[in-house]
């Protein structure tokens, strides 16, 4: 996305962009006019920024660029989810997902091309770990977003007022270029969405949880499916090295450091038969007694030979009944767009894969904790 020797704006957030400006040798608040341009006004040419003298617009293009993926394939399903497919270099594609409500709208964006977790019920994961996105390949996912609305009479009604990283890769393993693109997100002079409305779902890598403090105040959503760990280790594999007890202590740290009311947001995927039994409602109720947290259950989204089904809605409603009895703020996630196939955990792009994922991963992990995977996984050894 980028030539090699010119640093793509697109995806630096204000502090960044502020030292970029200085190492020009011209003062901080460009940083801050560039950021204007090319979020809120979407401008990609340097030559329109007309509050930049045409001298340094010429010394920008020299050292610098602001380069957007090719959207390869968009569509909108019949309930207003909207699809696109967007190629990065290398060839591989990523998904992003528009979902409209009656109050706003959630962009649902990736952080990696595929994922090396393996999730048992995950398509992403099937897929396996290609590479990590780039901020500024994250931070085009909403730049792309919030163009394909403008222009229109759907541009009021179809805002992009919030950002869940709940879309292909695990957030957490990617964490650099992640809480840049987030500080992005949530920065006035680009798309300012509230801390409240950007959402960082992960499936539990304790140690870079317990980094998010010093880094941010977005919300936190924590993917269990599981109310013990011999359940867990199974669909969830990183739970195999962080269990349940340590990521929910992570968890209810960062939330705390936090200082306002804000809770986690649990996430739980209903497998038919599998983790939806009554006993798992009621162990659910008990181990999440000391998290304040909603519970937010997402019944399956089927994919070709993921060997689960969908629970009936009687399975899902008597699991949310006990948990709400239980005095937990309880919801079942609306499928939508699945007749586009962006229903969650539905997004597989087109990952060549580059592991041999879980195994492999545990094993580094085990060996020498996630550097040494995260190096393993970029093709270092
Ligand atoms: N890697 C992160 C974010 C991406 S997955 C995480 O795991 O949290 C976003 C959410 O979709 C997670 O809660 C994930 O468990 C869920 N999910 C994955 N596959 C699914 C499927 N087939 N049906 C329903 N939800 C699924
Ligand atoms: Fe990765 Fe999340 Fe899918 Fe697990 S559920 S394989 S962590 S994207």
């Amino acid at each position: 996305m980028t030539t090699a020797s010119k640093i793509n704006l697109l995806g630096l957030p204000l502090d960044k962009m502020q030292a970029f400006f200085t190492t020009l040798g011209e003062k901080p608040f460009r940083a801050t006019q560039v950021l204007k341009w090319i979020h809120q006004r979407g401008v990609h040419d340097f030559t329109e920024m007309t509050d930049i003298s045409k001298k340094l617009q010429a010394r920008l293009a020299e050292v610098s660029e602001i380069v957007l993926p090719e959207v390869t394939w968009q569509k909108d399903s019949q309930d207003g989810t909207r699809k696109w497919v967007m190629k990065m270099p290398g060839g591989s594609a990523v998904e992003t997902v528009f979902i409209p409500e009656d109050d706003r709208g959630t962009l649902c964006v990736s952080s990696q091309i595929g994922c090396a977790l393996d999730c048992s019920f995950c398509s992403t994961g099937k897929q396996g770990f290609n590479r990590d996105l780039s901020a500024a390949e994250i931070i085009a996912q909403v730049w792309l977003a919030v163009r394909s609305f403008e222009g229109k009479d759907e541009v009021r009604q179809r805002r992009v007022t919030n950002v869940v990283l709940m879309g292909m890769g695990e957030p957490l393993m990617n964490f650099e270029p992640v809480m840049d693109a987030i500080s992005l997100m949530m920065e006035d002079n680009a798309y300012g969405i509230s801390k409240r409305r950007v959402t960082i779902s992960t499936s539990g890598v304790v140690p870079e949880i317990r980094k998010l403090k010093a880094r941010t105040d977005a919300a936190l959503a924590l993917s269990l499916h599981a109310p013990n760990d011999q359940l867990r280790d199974q669909l969830v594999p990183v739970n195999r090295k962080w269990p349940i007890a340590e990521v929910l202590d992570a968890c209810n740290d960062y939330m705390a450091g936090l200082g306002d009311k804000r809770v986690l947001t649990v996430e739980y995927t209903l497998l038919s038969e599998v983790n939806d039994e009554l006993e798992h409602a009621h162990q659910l109720a008990e181990l999440l007694r000391d998290t304040p947290c909603k519970i937010n259950l997402i019944p399956f989204n089927p994919f070709p030979n993921s060997g689960y089904s969908r629970p009936s809605n009687n399975r899902i409603h008597r699991f949310r009944d006990i948990l709400q009895q239980a005095g937990y703020v309880t919801t079942v996630r609306k499928t939508r767009g699945d007749d586009i196939d962006a229903a969650c955990g539905q997004l597989v792009g087109q990952v060549v894969d580059l592991t041999r994922r879980s195994e492999r991963f545990i094993e580094l992990v085990e060996s020498g904790g996630t550097a040494a995977a995260r190096a393993h996984l970029r093709g270092e050894q």
